[in-house]
């Protein structure tokens, strides 16, 4: 499945399926999308590859080790590669094609804004949670 940025410049492929996704209410992801919360798939990030545009990307580094990718041109968040640990996390909205995976849960709900209701019947968490023991169920 392929996706890009708002103003097209930077296009990325995933060849895989994803293995979890989920909606996170932290300040930071609310901030970066400019809305109530983030939703992301996780995937492999040896079936990742940026197809055109790699050269535009910028990275804000909000916490040690987590990088978070934006087009320099339009500002769309993009998705963050962690080679070393074969970890790609992709802002699912910025996906072109259906990712083929619903997001599983809600994710620092403790920094929840007041204007938005939750009206899903996923399960909330405070902070974060291990992601790969909800897949294991
Ligand atoms: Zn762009
Ligand atoms: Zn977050």
């Amino acid at each position: 499945m392929k996706g890009s940025c708002a103003c097209g410049s930077i296009r990325y492929e995933l060849n895989d399926r994803f293995l979890v996704a989920n909606h996170c209410h932290c300040s930071i992801c609310r901030k970066v999308h400019g809305a109530a919360f983030g939703t992301f798939g996780h995937a492999k990030a040896d079936a990742f590859r940026w197809l055109q545009g790699e050269a535009l990307l910028t990275g804000y580094r909000s916490s040690d080790g987590n990088v978070r990718n934006f087009c320099q041109v339009c500002g769309s968040n993009l998705p963050s590669v962690f080679s070393e640990m074969n970890y790609v996390r992709i802002p699912l909205a910025t996906l072109d094609d259906d990712p083929g995976i619903q997001p599983l849960a809600h994710l620092y709900v403790k920094s929840k804004v007041s204007w938005f209701d939750i009206a899903d019947c996923l399960p909330q968490y405070p902070e974060v949670v291990d992601l790969r023991e909800l897949v294991k169920g």
